[in-house]
């Protein structure tokens, strides 16, 4: 998963649904750890503003 940055708005949404705590949310920063994520692509589906990229 990558964060298009230009579209993130740091809701923070796309953190509480991932399920494998991949999605970490720092000081306006958005962090993925790409060996934690599954590909589940439930962060791209709750995203409002479709930051979110496989
Ligand atoms: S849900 Fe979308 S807009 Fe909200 S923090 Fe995640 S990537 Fe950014
Ligand atoms: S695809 Fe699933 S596991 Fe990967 S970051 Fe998104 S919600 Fe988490």
């Amino acid at each position: 998963m990558k964060v298009n940055y230009s579209k993130c708005g740091y809701c923070g949404a796309c953190v509480g649904v991932c399920k494998s705590m991949a999605i970490e949310l720092i000081e306006n920063k958005l962090y993925i750890d790409d060996k934690k994520c599954n590909k589940c692509t439930l962060c791209m589906i709750v995203c409002p503003l479709n930051a979110l990229e496989e």
